[in-house]
């Protein structure tokens, strides 16, 4: 690791024949489909101004920007116009439906465009792929049959191509300012952005309204299979309550009125066992307690709230005792892959990197856990937005690994995210689950 602010090498590729050689080089044990979903998770999507037609769901921001610019200076208005996600399928090397996240970036070499009157992926400005826009949610269309005050999309939304249903009950983190707030998380920042261009957004959602909204999609959606209840970290009180108080008042309010009706998660910080028990008994039945960078000297430095408040060996050792409550499949906790990158503390080499990251997977699989990972993107206002993102080397190799190391302990597929394959999985932030 060094202090120094120095860029790792990343291979930038000037066309696509050029990145299917390397691809087919070393790494064609991963579906292609991967390449594309994870350079650009990695860097972000531009859009021509074309490409916004038609009725597609809208991103929702539900609960970072994941952007690579701020809003003010997307030029099209891409925060109100870019799609949740888009699917990406067929072209020269057919691919199968591959579902991305979408990440706005004006500048990036992948560009949602018309080509022969089609919504098409260019790549360097190469039509690669077919591109289809989520459809809009049937409940979406419904809320004004409903008691709420909001938009849907704002109390309720849905991504991964409808199958999770996503409940930022809190959108702020009690982490703030640059010594607490995990240095690549926006949660504030995109608090802040959001409020400026006017849109409604809810500090902490009302437990009625959010009912409410469930009520629609109760009534009318057959899609989504799981919900995510999270927000950010309550580190002293929030409305009178701590943490566990606050968050699980959401969950008993969720299950007691619609009981096992969808697959219920949450992604919180580590809990002690009394405090698990006490979710399960809320009804939740997937713990998302992230641990965000495996090594524990990065840790400190990326995640200083979580450091100083619980540290490293406290959340490890809460992530492995929480199986005993939850089951171990059911305990999944996230890191941020790609973040060990950043500079200037972070890895420089891709393998060690990635070997980092491995012992973590082999840490948790050999006890029953697996955790899965999300993309890290550098936001802009974050204190790591001014780093480069991870190399997408570093994203193949750690596909690789992960499905290595989760084929080595004969662990079954993470539950609650849908279908796994490639040309089957929804989930949108990393392909970890297209790989399995
Ligand atoms: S705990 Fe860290 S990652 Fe989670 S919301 Fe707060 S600052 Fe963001």
């Amino acid at each position: 690791m060094s202090t120094t602010a120095v860029i790792p090498a990343a291979k930038n590729f000037s066309c696509d024949q050029e990145l299917y050689a390397w691809y087919q080089q070393d790494f064609s044990d991963l579906p292609f489909e991967v390449v594309y979903k994870q350079d650009i998770l990695r860097q972000g999507l531009a859009f021509d101004e074309q490409a916004f037609r038609g009725d597609y769901k809208t991103k929702d921001y539900f609960i970072f920007t994941f952007d690579r610019v701020p809003l003010s200076d997307m030029q099209l208005g891409e925060n109100w116009k870019a799609p949740e996600e888009i699917r990406i399928s067929g072209g020269p090397h057919e691919l199968k439906p591959t579902v991305i996240s979408v990440r706005i970036n004006p500048h990036s070499p992948y560009k949602v465009g018309i080509y022969e009157t089609k919504l098409t992926l260019f790549f360097q400005n190469e039509p690669v792929a077919s591109v289809t826009f989520p459809a809009i949610p049937e409940y979406y269309n419904h809320q004004q049959e409903f008691n709420l005050t909001k938009p849907i999309g704002e109390t309720a939304p849905v991504i991964e191509w409808g199958y999770l249903i996503y409940l930022t009950v809190f959108r702020n983190c009690q982490y703030f300012g640059k010594d607490e707030e995990c240095q690549y998380c926006d949660i504030n920042h995109n608090w802040r952005q959001q409020k400026k261009v006017g849109r409604p957004y809810t500090g902490v959602k009302s437990i009625p309204e959010l009912l409410e909204a469930l009520s629609a999609i109760d009534r009318y959606d057959t899609t989504a299979q799981a919900y995510t209840l999270t927000g950010g970290s309550v580190t002293a009180q929030l409305q009178g309550k701590n943490e566990v108080d606050f968050y699980l008042q959401y969950a008993a309010a969720i299950e007691k009125k619609f009981p096992r009706r969808w697959i219920s998660k949450m992604v919180i910080q580590a809990w002690e066992l009394d405090d698990c028990r006490r979710a399960v008994d809320a009804g939740v039945q997937i713990y998302h307690p992230n641990y965000e960078v495996w090594d524990k000297q990065l840790f400190a430095k990326i995640c200083p709230g979580k450091q100083r408040y619980i540290g490293w060996e406290t959340w490890i050792r809460r992530v492995v005792e929480s199986a005993s409550v939850f089951g171990a499949a059911n305990v999944i906790p996230n890191f941020v892959a790609g973040v060990e990158m950043a500079q200037p503390y972070g890895f420089q080499e891709v393998d060690a990197a990635v070997k980092s990251s491995t012992e973590g997977l082999e840490y948790f699989m050999s006890r029953g856990i697996s955790p899965r990972f999300t993309t890290w993107l550098p936001e802009p206002f974050t204190p790591l937005g001014q780093s480069e993102p991870a190399p997408l080397e570093y994203y193949l190799k750690l596909l690789r690994s992960y499905r290595a190391t989760h084929r080595k302990y004969q662990l079954p597929v993470p539950p609650g995210y849908g279908p796994a394959g490639a040309g089957r999985a929804v989930f949108s932030v990393s392909a970890f689950m297209d790989v399995l």
